[in-house]
């Protein structure tokens, strides 16, 4: 039997989360690199990515510490442009078929090639191997050179 007393009582009060929903999209564990969801929200007046491995747990991080400029950004929009070969196949689905595939919406912008990987920053977010003992030949470097000119033919500067 329900209590009298309760009928008259103020119903409990419902509480907002701490930040307000924003986009959805993929990521990836910083530990085992196994891809999962993500959420973006607004907290704060910034913008903050949220996942959860189901081996290592919950994980956020900061992506802009600007929400309006954040959500202002994204309202600007034009069709990508496609390089003139794609290099891989849609087989796996992004990250894996990374090459640019098919299904990449825009042509590479900022080619960075990355001479030697004696990086002594260990990021638990970089997903590049970091192993410190890697570094690009010149005649390495000249066919990723000559990789990137076969697809997107004009090329700023390097540096
Ligand atoms: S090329 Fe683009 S779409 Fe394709 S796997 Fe890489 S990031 Fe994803
Ligand atoms: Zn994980």
């Amino acid at each position: 039997m329900i209590p009298l007393d309760s009928l008259f009582a103020s119903p409990p009060t419902k509480k907002d989360r701490d930040a307000a929903f924003f986009s959805y999209t993929r990521s990836i564990c910083p530990r085992c690199k196994k891809i999962i969801d993500a959420h973006i929200v607004l907290r704060d007046d910034k913008v903050w990515m949220q996942k959860k491995c189901p081996q290592h747990g919950p994980f956020e991080v900061e992506i802009s510490s600007d929400a309006e400029y954040y959500t202002r950004s994204l309202s600007y929009t034009k069709p990508g442009t496609m390089p003139y070969r794609f290099a891989t196949k849609v087989e796996h689905g992004c990250p894996e078929d990374c090459g640019l595939c098919e299904d990449h919406l825009q042509h590479t912008c900022s080619p960075i090639l990355e001479i030697n990987d004696v990086c002594d920053l260990t990021c638990p977010v970089c997903i590049v191997r970091n192993q410190q003992r890697y570094s690009m030949t010149m005649n390495e470097f000249k066919s990723s050179v000559d990789f990137l000119v076969a697809r997107h033919v004009r090329l700023a500067p390097i540096r």
